[in-house]
């Protein structure tokens, strides 16, 4: 595929909006189509290639990530598979995006305008998950209730033995059409609802209705980086469409559940450090635990105070469907020994004494910054 921008793919500036990018990439799925082109390789390349851009692009994520590191940036994205990778790229949405568009044009090639069948349902599912597995990426399973094409029947809705029959009122085409002096108005037939079929002799199994329901177990892979409320689309693990529809599709949204040490803001993680008193006058090293489960070892320069704060450069959460990671963010807070004994009293006595000398000794007033 030729290294093209993206941009210049889709042939919008960089500032383009989402509906600017969704009309670019409208007007060259309809040309390039390969419903329209059937045998035309240069066209189906060009559709591909239009088709990747506007996955990115369309993507605030994925944009981000391409505008920062381009193509090396998305490449590997939603776990590994880059683009077409089934997960979570999402090939079908685009068309039911402009369903109306293709069923327009593409209506007399797909079967004289016939209605499709009923879509299956979209499910949703609530996934909690530690920070840990959202900052590490996990395999789930979920076990989820759904409908599913009826196998007594093959999710037909008629009797094993039988068929159903073309709907006789409007001849299996799903519509009937009425002239209104120029105007030729098609509407859904009455009779069968726009399936185009009857059904005589119902399946028992499913009573006509072509599915059952089943619990289904299934293997989710949660991308890291993941944060509360993302919405993962499943292409097609939705519910089974009544008689013989396709599938919808499934979306699991994620909760982060609250974790007992770090705060998370955006891909930063933020920890407090309890630090002896001593420590910060003095100096020191820690070990910092780390999202991980390692620790980082950390050098504490002499002269720290309570509320000063230290970065850990990419140990936070990673970018969902980039390289890199955020930072962690240690906030330094002073421990004051409270059981003192009598010399390290007499100690710190003396210690006062001479920080009365230093001139560092007045109490001194600032305007609080609850930002920092
Ligand atoms: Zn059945
Ligand atoms: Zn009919």
């Amino acid at each position: 595929m030729a290294d093209q921008d993206y941009y210049q793919i889709l042939g919008v500036g960089k500032g383009a909006s989402r509906d600017e990018i969704k009309k670019a990439y409208r007007k060259l799925a309809i040309k390039y189509h390969p419903d329209k082109n059937k045998g035309d390789a240069a066209a189906e390349e060009k559709f591909k290639e239009a088709t990747e851009a506007y996955e990115v692009l369309v993507d605030d994520e994925k944009k981000a990530a391409y505008d920062r590191f381009g193509k090396a940036g998305v490449q590997g994205a939603a776990g590994g598979g880059g683009f077409g990778s089934r997960a979570y790229t999402d090939f079908s949405d685009i068309f039911s995006d402009f369903g109306d568009v293709f069923s327009e044009l593409f209506g007399g090639s797909m079967g004289g305008g016939r209605r499709r069948s009923n879509r299956g349902a979209d499910l949703r599912y609530n996934l909690d998950i530690s920070l840990e597995d959202a900052a590490s990426g996990k395999e789930v399973k979920v076990e989820i209730p759904r409908n599913e094409s009826c196998s007594d029947c093959g999710g037909s809705g008629a009797a094993p033995g039988s068929r159903p029959d073309a709907c006789d009122m409007c001849g299996g085409m799903g519509q009937v059409r009425r002239t209104q002096g120029f105007f030729s108005v098609a509407s859904t037939c009455p009779k069968c609802h726009g399936q185009g079929q009857i059904i005589s002799k119902p399946c028992p199994s499913c009573r006509g209705a072509g599915v059952t329901e089943k619990r289904r177990t299934l293997h989710i892979k949660i991308p890291p980086g993941v944060e509360s409320g993302s919405r993962l689309k499943v292409s097609g693990e939705g519910e089974a469409g009544p008689q013989g529809g396709p599938k919808g599709d499934l979306y699991v949204i994620t909760h982060i559940k609250p974790h007992a040490l770090f705060e998370r803001q955006g891909n930063e993680l933020i920890v407090q450090a309890n630090i002896p008193l001593t420590m910060g006058i003095l100096g020191g090293q820690i070990d910092v635990p780390t999202i991980d489960g390692k620790k980082a070892r950390m050098k504490i320069p002499p002269g720290t105070s309570s509320g000063q704060h230290f970065r850990l450069k990419g140990k936070g959460m990673p970018y969902v469907g980039g390289y890199g990671k955020g930072d962690q963010h240690i906030v330094i807070k002073l421990k004051t020994p409270r059981n003192l004994s009598k010399e390290a009293k007499n100690l710190v006595e003396a210690l006062d004494k001479e920080i009365q000398k230093s001139g560092e000794y007045e109490p001194e007033y600032s305007r609080i910054n609850l930002d920092s």
